[in-house]
């Protein structure tokens, strides 16, 4: 991933701005854990009295603490907190007034530090005196629970299903559509979830809204993050139809995730998204004609762009998942279950995906791109002469910009529902544009957003004194 998208989609400069507004000392950690070894818990003279976390979700997280020492005056502490799945946390230097007994508060806004509804957070505290004593508290674990519906819920294996209207007819629905997901992805990709998955139901859509990012796109009909274990969904109380659409969706995307998971990638976006538009229990019907008319105006996208990520435009866009579908499925029906295993455990290995489909199936990229295209119309005619790139910014344009860290719109383009109905104001605005001058902005914005995220690094690093931790 480029660093681009990284900015891109994390919104830099205003986390940067917020950051320096807050006037907190926040570092955000990889691996905390790995340097944990660095504080000695030698605070044998210290206590902790309390220790909590009060969630409010969608609107903060107030972290409190009070803690004694009998030998000296304890002069500085920090909290540690983050999801409990992601290999990183972020640290908060608190202001102090030194002394034997201290009591503070910290507030996390968690409408500018967003985590999704169902996510396990952990958070500890380090506490050091004048005497250059440390104490590392205990892990403590919470869930960040939405607590404004009263929810229902099922669990299924390893899922935990959430819901609040519809009462338990619609619960048997969700349950069923969940049971049938894990069986045929068992099957499929001899994977089951061996991590806890949690799916949120919000009946409405304006209800999901209120749980997600403040400045998600209007069009996101929910939001997946496979690492955290989390689903999030709008679907009315009987609505079986988006059942069987999202929850296999979404679910093959968990499972996937969870059986390739490695730090050093993961599967291409076709295999990823085809696989989770070919477990639908819901065709999306239009999707094959959409295939068969680009095949024939000749503006099929090759694979190998498909394995960087989506196009922004939304017309690309929608063929990307429908391309996707149809090649996992050719990979299904020509080569088997066992190929596309082989294919899924050379992904977990973290091989590229060149080398990947070489080992697997026998042939490149290229290759099986042309073997999918034979079974397809011919074009009528030589490709179009399309204005601008049509497929090389898709590695900068990969998701609507929006989309917060991580995230993923819920099961794709809804079936008969274009793209371009769903974006308004500012992204619509934004999608029309020439593709040079949304280049050009993507550049200027994530070149300021480094210079601003460099200079505050350097403000923190300075405050900090980094060496002093080694
Ligand atoms: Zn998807």
């Amino acid at each position: 991933m480029t660093q681009l998208i990284a900015c891109w989609r994390a919104g830099g400069t205003q986390r940067a701005a917020s950051l320096l507004r807050a006037g907190a000392l926040i570092l955000i950690v990889l691996a905390a854990l790995l340097a944990a070894p660095a504080y000695a818990r030698q605070g044998g003279s210290m206590s902790v009295t309390t220790s909590e976390a009060r969630p409010d979700f969608a609107n903060q997280i107030v972290f409190s603490l009070s803690a004694e020492s009998s030998a000296a005056d304890i002069s500085q502490i920090q909290l540690l907190y983050g999801a409990t799945r992601n290999d990183a946390l972020t640290i908060v230097d608190l202001p102090v007034s030194a002394g034997r007994s201290v009591s503070l508060e910290h507030t996390l806004d968690t409408q500018v530090y967003y985590y999704p509804p169902g996510t396990d957070m952990t958070y500890r505290w380090v506490i050091r005196d004048t005497n250059g004593n440390t104490l590392e508290s205990e892990p403590q674990h919470f869930v960040y629970a939405d607590e404004r519906f009263n929810w229902s819920e099922r669990t299924v294996r390893n899922v935990t299903i959430y819901w609040y209207e519809g009462g338990d007819a619609f619960g048997d629905d969700l349950a069923g559509a969940v049971d049938r997901a894990l069986s045929s992805l068992q099957s499929e990709l001899g994977a089951e979830l061996s991590q806890p998955v949690r799916i949120y139901i919000y009946a409405t859509n304006g209800d999901m809204r209120s749980a997600l990012q403040a400045n998600s796109a209007e069009w996101i009909g929910g939001q997946a993050n496979p690492t955290l274990g989390v689903i999030v969904a709008a679907i009315a109380a009987g609505d079986d139809a988006e059942v069987r659409r999202i929850i296999p969706h979404e679910l093959s995307h968990q499972v996937l995730h969870q059986a390739i998971e490695n730090p050093y990638g993961g599967a291409p976006p076709w295999f990823d998204e085809g696989l989770a538009v070919h477990n639908q229990e819901v065709r999306d019907s239009d999707f094959d004609q959409l295939v068969t008319q680009a095949a024939t105006e000749n503006r099929l996208i090759p694979l190998e762009a498909l394995s960087s990520s989506f196009p922004a435009d939304p017309n690309q866009a929608l063929l990307s998942y429908a391309q996707s579908r149809d090649m996992v499925e050719y990979i299904l029906n020509t080569y088997g279950e066992a190929k596309l295993q082989k294919l899924t455990d050379a992904f977990a290995n973290a091989t590229p995906v060149d080398v990947a489909v070489q080992e697997a199936l026998d042939r490149t990229v290229d290759e099986l791109d042309a073997e999918w295209r034979k079974g397809l119309p011919q074009p009528s005619g030589p490709a179009p002469d399309l204005a601008g790139p049509q497929v090389a910014p898709a590695n900068r344009f990969s998701d609507p910009p929006v989309l917060p860290d991580g995230m993923a719109p819920v099961g794709g383009p809804a079936p008969n529902q274009p793209f371009e109905q769903r974006p308004s104001g500012f992204i619509g605005w934004l999608e029309s544009l020439p593709a040079w001058a949304t280049l050009s902005a993507a550049v200027i914005f994530c070149m300021s957003g480094v210079l601003i995220l460099g200079a505050v690094l350097l403000v923190t690093l300075r405050l900090v004194g980094v060496d002093k931790h080694h």
